[in-house]
């Protein structure tokens, strides 16, 4: 049975980015080696991180003073990384609270030193974006989450700051046309956007570094790995290689704009049908609704077994919402097709004219 898959993430990824990655992973570059048994120092590993590093910077038009790394520890890693190498020994940073993951990088910060929460939408349970917060303007750094997996909350801008905005795009990076310029440092695990789990993606303003007098471990050390082209220990060669090939995808399938154009009309699409639909409602704010995690719920909840057994009969997988909110979500990465968010659209018109109880 044909599989349409909403699963959070890790996700969906282009199929002919896998039938690329497991033809390499017997025989790479025609040369009767596998990518995953020749040495990340070899000249074609070189050459596909050069690659991967030259697509991010293409795609997200990246300015030249700014280092694009392939680190591990995923985003997770992130959280402490960020004020390790952007906090000032006695100064203090900022973060903007919308959900577990702002919540865990919160915590690490705190291990650090200073940290104000400006902005916070804990009260409703996350449902909306924090607006017209009043940010201080001797903050070594801004922290926020760009998009908020869990809930399905998306910021539609930037928050505007004089203070190094750094931002957790695990959720949305290469979805939507960004400015980095705005940025002082960018995270994102791969698996989402850009390939499977195992390596993150960092994009960072090289003038920011170097000002916290704090001594760093060397493995979270940003300079170490810019020194070093990302190489300073063994790369995850596996998920870089194939993070290139989903770039290039999504460099062939029209670059950042044009999946921003498709991601809109797919978001849209389940919105609307969400909104007409009298078993479905909503979770997420309507104003902060993200187009790449679509959260909604049974108006009532006693048709949820019903509803859960006909996507499974019908090849639906990943769509259990977070155990924190309920209810459904629908990730719609890069690499889903508009033809599995219509297939769902008519599963959920189906369920509500009762069609489904021929099946
Ligand atoms: N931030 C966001 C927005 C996420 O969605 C996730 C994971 N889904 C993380 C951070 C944690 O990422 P990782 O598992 O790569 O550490």
């Amino acid at each position: 049975m044909k599989k349409h898959n909403f699963s959070a993430g890790p996700c969906i990824l282009p199929k002919e980015v896998l039938q690329q990655a497991s033809e390499s992973v017997i025989n790479f570059n025609n040369d009767n080696l596998s990518l995953i048994e020749i040495s990340h120092r070899s000249k074609p590993f070189v050459d596909v991180m050069e690659k991967a590093r030259g697509l991010v910077r293409e795609l997200l038009n990246i300015p030249k003073n700014y280092s694009i790394l392939f680190l591990q520890g995923g985003a997770s890693l992130e959280f402490l990384m960020a004020p390790y190498n952007l906090l000032t020994i006695n100064g203090k940073c900022g973060y903007i609270n919308t959900g577990v993951w702002s919540e865990k990088a919160i915590k690490e910060a705190k291990n650090l030193g200073e940290t104000l929460i400006i902005g916070d939408s804990s009260d409703k349970n996350f449902n909306y974006i924090p607006k017209n917060i009043n940010i201080p303007t001797d903050l070594d750094y801004l922290h926020y989450t760009s998009n908020n997996t869990i809930y399905g909350t998306q910021f539609k801008s930037s928050p505007e700051t004089n203070n190094i905005l750094v931002c957790d795009m695990s959720s949305d990076i290469f979805s939507q046309k960004i400015d980095v310029n705005k940025f002082g440092l960018i995270y994102a695990g791969a698996q989402k956007n850009m390939g499977p789990a195992g390596t993150t993606l960092v994009i960072i303003n090289n003038d920011i570094l170097g000002k916290t007098g704090r001594n760093i471990p060397t493995m979270l050390d940003y300079s170490v790995h810019i020194n070093k082209d990302s190489m300073f220990n063994t790369p995850p060669v596996f998920s870089i290689y194939v993070s290139m090939l989903t770039l290039e995808w999504l460099k062939n399938t029209g670059g950042v704009e044009e999946i921003e154009k498709i991601n809109k009309n797919k978001a849209k699409m389940l919105y609307e049908e969400i909104d007409r639909n009298s078993l479905f409602k909503g979770f997420a704010n309507d104003d902060d609704r993200s187009i790449m995690n679509v959260t909604f719920n049974l108006v009532e909840n006693n048709l949820q077994e019903q509803f859960d057994l006909l996507c499974t009969k019908n090849g639906i997988n990943g769509l259990k919402g977070h155990r924190s909110v309920g209810g459904y979500r629908a990730s719609m990465y890069n690499a889903l097709p508009i033809s599995s968010v219509n297939y769902l659209i008519e599963l959920m018109q189906k369920f509500e004219k009762k069609i489904w109880l021929k099946y």
